[in-house]
């Protein structure tokens, strides 16, 4: 039997605001003591009553605009009923059926279009940590709650996801937007950024995609989705569908039926592990939240968020390509980090001081992905263009300029000096070595005739006893060259 894959995207990203969505707590919590950053409102205590963060909605309106979403005009706040340690009032102030952002679409690099259901808005739970008593062996559990209430936008995407790699490059793309934007540091390992993919194996050709919904075609009966959870890495997004994928079809092949559940990925393992039945969305009892009213969105507020909007890296890799000529894979490289493509644009404007615009891009581009990223340190843009323009005029060679590069970050050197200290001992040699030469040129008289006659292999011996004369020092191209320059 053949299958389609179909994949949805749910992401949450922490956005970066101060203080947390609906009370004045700090954020800050990474590595602080547990339960420090806390209040009545996040503690869930009784009569506490939320006040909704005006950055956090704005960051969530910033990432529905990066993402050619439709933004709503009003505000609601729903609460999501469910019992859990973590969460302490009881339910969790979420969006339900009019999410701030909805119907937008990214392209990716694979000119696949993902189209977004919707981008809401809202609370993160506290954390819960489990332990067992080393001398009873009793098992406790411990709850911080300085993550409670840390504010959260969710991305959910349609089901139009058909390959592990595009689900990747999705999350990949939407890590890239919240770093270029601020919206979030997006890093993953510290929970900043989170991946659930839900996927489906369907037969071939007894399915269709119809306004984002899939649907059988006759009689044919869809099988169930499986959630993953607990992704922390962008690769494991890409691994872990692998996993599933194949695990579906094993089950299919030996005539099992797929429940639909929440399964945890298992990075150590590299395996899907079974959590939970699914949950379906009247288990939550979703009800509008009396205690924050509507929030009305003007079209000064869109304009106003709208020029936070930045060029995306979409746009730097065509204009990378088209206007300077670089190539594609190198303007990937570039612009999937907001620094480096800074960096590379910095180089690029000081290059073009002395070269041709094409050329300044595609040096910028050669260098930073080449000797930048092999010193691996931060290295001074005006010393690099200096040093690339010395060897576009053939004074130096790339090899030199990175020994030079490398020694004046080592050292506290200035560049400028070390390469007028260089340019000088380099025409010293070249002086030396030109007397050298025309000394074996005078003991050599019959080797010379020879070369005279058209006998153009006696160019190697004569390279030879230069070499040998200054002990191997000398460079043998550049003796060539002195050689044919003085024989002619
Ligand atoms: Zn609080």
């Amino acid at each position: 039997m053949e299958y389609d894959i179909i994949i949805g995207l749910e992401i949450h990203v922490q956005t970066k605001t101060e203080s947390k969505m609906f009370c004045s707590c700090k954020t800050g919590y990474f590595q602080e003591e547990p339960n420090t950053h806390v209040c009545p409102v996040c503690l869930g205590l009784p009569g506490a009553l939320p006040v909704p963060n005006k950055r956090a909605i704005e960051l969530c309106i910033l990432m529905g605009l990066a993402t050619n979403c439709t933004i709503n005009k009003e505000i609601h706040f729903d609460r999501k009923h469910y019992f859990y340690p973590d969460l302490p009032k009881g339910y969790q102030i979420s969006q339900y059926k009019e999410p701030i952002c909805s119907n937008g679409s990214l392209t990716l690099p694979s000119q696949n279009k993902i189209e977004i259901e919707r981008i809401h808005q809202e609370e993160d739970v506290a954390k819960s940590t489990h332990h067992t008593e080393s001398s009873t062996g009793k098992e406790y559990s411990l709850i911080d709650y300085n993550k409670s209430g840390v504010p959260l936008i969710e991305i959910v995407t349609k089901p139009c996801i058909r390959s592990a790699r595009d689900a990747k490059d999705f999350a990949t793309a939407i890590r890239q937007i919240c770093r270029y934007l601020n919206i979030s540091d997006a890093d993953m390992e510290k929970g900043q950024m989170r991946c659930e993919p839900n996927i489906s194996i369907q037969e071939k050709g007894k399915w269709e995609y119809k306004d984002g919904k899939i649907l059988s075609i006759g009689d044919y009966k869809l099988n169930a989705k499986v959630e993953i959870k607990n992704i922390g890495s962008i690769t494991a997004v890409e691994k872990s569908i692998a996993y599933e994928v194949k695990r579906l079809i094993e089950e299919k092949e030996n005539g099992k039926e797929i429940m639909q559940q929440t399964r945890g990925w298992n990075a150590d393992k590299g395996i899907t592990e079974f959590q939970r039945s699914k949950e379906t969305a009247d288990d939550y009892r979703y009800m509008p939240d009396p205690d924050i009213p509507i929030i009305e969105i003007s079209k000064q507020d869109i304009d106003r968020i709208s020029k936070e909007l930045v060029e995306l890296p979409e746009q730097k890799i065509e204009r990378y390509t088209r206007e300077y000529g670089v190539s594609e894979y190198a303007s990937k490289v570039i612009s999937s980090s907001k620094q480096n493509s800074e960096y590379f644009e910095k180089l690029f404007n000081k290059l073009k001081e002395s070269l041709d615009e094409k050329e300044a891009g595609i040096q910028a581009a050669n260098w930073l992905m080449g000797t930048v990223y092999a010193i691996g340190k931060d290295v001074d843009i005006n010393d690099l263009a200096l040093l690339i323009v010395k060897f576009k005029e053939g004074k130096i060679t790339k090899g030199i300029a990175e020994e030079l590069l490398k020694d004046c970050l080592e050292n506290n050197k200035d560049i400028s000096d070390e390469l007028n200290k260089f340019e000088k001992s380099s025409s010293e040699n070249a002086n030396k070595l030109e007397d050298i030469i025309k000394e074996v040129i005078k003991n050599n008289q019959k080797a010379i005739q020879d070369y005279k006659d058209g006998k153009t292999s006696t160019m190697g011996y004569l390279v030879g006893q230069v070499m040998q004369t200054t002990k191997g020092s000398a460079n043998p191209n550049e003796a060539r060259n002195i050689l044919e320059k003085l024989l002619k």
